[in-house]
């Protein structure tokens, strides 16, 4: 988009192009075709938050209901209230534009890696239910048939082959610490040491190391 040069004049004055920047010039414009809105944006439209969050859209506004529940006594329904109407609205809009973003409503699922969780994924749900949302209490197996996740096969040994990249290379720096070829005193980074051992050991272990220079047609 072009800079603003020299002096802009509208009806309504919008600062910043993100999320919130955007959408509301276009409700403004949506409520009154004829008005005339000036956005003015110091970057470029989209390079903050708005371009680089997780992408997960949830209706809560709180953080999740129990948060909201717990600090916003008073507000609570409300809050709940219009989240559910701003993922409401999220949807309708992107359907209404076309925009092409690969918006789906899956619903959310809090899963508890631990066996202590368990009990606070019952509490969140019975307050959910509170609340009006449709919930379902998963067992593992179910969980599993919804995301296969490594982490349930961590904890068992020989099951590690996903997280291998993760797990060799504190392996490596543990036994390298083990045998003495590395040693030191205080807390040291993997940079304080010398690199050859661990990257044998590394290739020891099956996982060859090596540089490659690659041309991109490009100069820098
Ligand atoms: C790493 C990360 C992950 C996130 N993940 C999620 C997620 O998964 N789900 C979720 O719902 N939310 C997530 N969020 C939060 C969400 O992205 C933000 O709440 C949302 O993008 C905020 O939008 P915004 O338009 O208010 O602000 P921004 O996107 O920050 O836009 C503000 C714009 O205003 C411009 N601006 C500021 N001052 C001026 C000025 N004086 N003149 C001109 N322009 C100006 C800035 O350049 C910027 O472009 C995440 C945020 C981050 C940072």
């Amino acid at each position: 988009m072009p800079p603003l040069d020299g002096a802009g004049a509208a009806d309504l004055l919008v600062v910043g192009g993100g999320y919130s920047g955007l959408w509301a010039a276009l409700l403004a414009r949506q409520a009154d075709p004829g008005r005339e809105v000036l956005l003015v944006e110091a970057g470029t439209c989209g390079w903050a938050a708005s371009g680089r969050n997780g992408g997960f859209c949830a209706a809560s506004l709180t953080h999740g209901l129990a948060n909201g529940a717990r600090r916003f006594p008073e507000e609570i329904d409300e809050l709940e209230w219009l989240g559910r109407a701003n993922l409401a609205a999220i949807g309708t809009t992107v359907a209404e534009h076309r925009i092409d973003c690969d918006f789906e409503r899956t619903g959310e699922l809090a899963v508890a890696v631990e066996p202590y969780l368990l009990a606070g994924l019952a509490e969140n749900a019975a307050l959910a239910r509170r609340y009006g949302q449709d919930v379902t209490l998963l067992d593992r197996e179910e969980v599993r048939a919804e995301v296969n996740s490594p982490k349930w096969s961590m904890s068992e040994y020989g099951h590690q082959a996903v997280v291998w990249q993760t797990a060799v290379n504190p392996v490596v720096a543990l036994e390298l610490l083990a045998t003495g070829a590395w040693s030191g005193a205080g807390v040291l980074g993997p940079e304080a040491l010398p690199p050859r051992p661990f990257l044998d050991l590394l290739a020891g272990y099956g996982s060859p190391w090596g540089m490659e220079e690659r041309s991109t047609g490009g100069t820098a």
